[in-house]
């Protein structure tokens, strides 16, 4: 009989350990508490270490229909509109790293994965059941949903997202931080904008105590963008995703160049809506027992949460679910031993990718004499500051361009 894991959380990580579990021959049971699979409408970068994992999986073609490839990563001043610095991606990207570096919508990323997993006869979603709790004896863990079933696997994965409530029952190390970052999302359609405010490349602005990022989604139809403001969570954000008012957005831009303020005052004549996600993150990840305990991993957010100034968040919940897929096929190792292997090839590089996340955010923010050496710098380095070899080049198998 094949072995069962359990899986908490439908999003992005939830369905890539599915899938990694699935193509070594585990049985997937995957429980999500919302009522229906989605993904709230916004982008996702994806570096070339991230593809090269999709592609392994097959998903080269699904991937092709729907990305946009940008030809550039720019970094410009918010305030002047000057560039700083750029870095090629499109075939540059390729060459140097074997896949392409790509844009993607979310709810495209998502509707992609679960095309994906339910090519595997084994598994069952379901919906509308949130985990509650989880215990484990003699190598069997029993997940209690919300509802008081009970269900018992070979191994529980918990992939329910920054505030996992399952990591309060492993580590109890309390609930994320508000990081005191606030970012507004908007996402459009292309041909609605003037032809001088459309995206090709990704763009970075940095401005004082801020920063806006813009790029091409869905085959380049749609923009997204994200502007990043500094301030106190207004009223009483208990969740993510919420209507953002423009007016409060464009006070925290005042003094941002004509270009960055005619877009971001676009969006709502092209049919966009500004979405307001106040950002939580948690300090790295110390060691290998943070992602795993006997049978019982975390994956994704709900083991490493990170502000998103790396982009690499869901790659990083993608690279997890490849190295899951690789634990879990150790047939001769008890199920605990594989978990403990995944987490000690993981910990680190999520612990490195988190510790840079926050380290942009300062960079990016900078004021006064950090902020006058930084744009020194990306003047003088351009390129050499942008790449990220350690990163791109991660320790993916499965070389080939989009
Ligand atoms: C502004 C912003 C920009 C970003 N940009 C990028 C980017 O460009 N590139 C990138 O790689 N990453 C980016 N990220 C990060 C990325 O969005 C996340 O890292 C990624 O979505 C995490 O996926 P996840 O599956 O781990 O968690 P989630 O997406 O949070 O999914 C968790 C799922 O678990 C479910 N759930 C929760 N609790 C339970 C429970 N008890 N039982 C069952 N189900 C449960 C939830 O309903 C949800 O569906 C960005 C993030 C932000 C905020």
């Amino acid at each position: 009989m094949n072995k069962q894991v359990l899986i908490a959380g439908g999003g992005i990580g939830g369905l890539a350990a599915a899938i990694g579990a699935s193509r070594v021959g585990w049985d997937v049971r995957l429980f999500e508490q919302a009522s229906q699979f989605s993904e709230v409408g916004a982008g996702i970068q994806m570096g070339p270490n991230v593809v090269r994992r999709l592609q392994a999986w097959g998903l080269q073609k699904p991937l092709q229909q729907v990305v946009a490839l940008p030809g550039y990563l720019r970094v410009r001043s918010a305030m002047t509109g000057g560039e700083l610095g750029a870095m090629a991606l499109g075939s540059e990207a390729v060459n140097r790293y074997g896949a392409a570096y790509a844009t993607i919508h979310r709810a495209d990323l998502h509707q992609l994965l679960l095309d994906a997993l339910l090519t595997y006869p084994s598994v069952h979603l379901n919906l509308n059941q949130g985990l509650d709790s989880f215990s484990e004896a003699d190598g069997v863990v029993t997940v209690r949903t919300r509802a008081g079933k009970l269900i018992e696997g070979d191994a529980l994965i918990a992939a329910d997202g920054v505030r996992s409530q399952l990591r309060q029952q492993l580590l109890g190390d309390g609930p994320p931080r508000f990081s005191g970052h606030l970012a507004y999302r908007a996402l459009v359609h292309q041909a609605q904008l003037p032809k001088r405010l459309r995206a090709h490349d990704v763009t970075a602005w940095l401005g004082p105590r801020l920063h806006g990022v813009q790029y091409p989604v869905r085959r380049g139809e749609m923009q997204n963008l994200v502007v990043i403001i500094e301030g106190a969570i207004p009223g009483d954000m208990a969740t993510w995703d919420h209507e953002a008012n423009l007016d409060d957005l464009q006070r925290a831009l005042a003094g941002s160049c004509s270009e960055l303020l005619d877009l971001i005052g676009h969006v709502p004549e092209a049919g966009g809506e500004w979405r307001l996600w106040p950002l939580s993150a948690r300090m790295p990840v110390s060691s290998s027992s943070q992602m795993a305990h006997g049978v019982v991993a975390l994956l994704g957010d709900a083991a490493h949460p990170m502000l998103p100034y790396l982009a690499q968040g869901a790659g990083m919940a993608i690279e997890d679910a490849a190295e899951l897929q690789r634990a879990l096929a150790m047939d001769d190792l008890e199920v605990s031993l594989r978990l403990r292997r995944y987490a000690l090839n993981r910990w680190q590089r999520n612990a490195r990718v988190q510790a840079r996340s926050l380290r942009n955010g300062r960079i990016f923010h900078a004021t006064g004499v950090m902020r006058w050496g930084r744009d020194l710098s990306m003047r003088m380095l351009g390129e050499k500051l942008l790449d990220l070899p350690w990163l791109y080049r991660g320790d993916g198998s499965s070389a080939s361009s989009l």
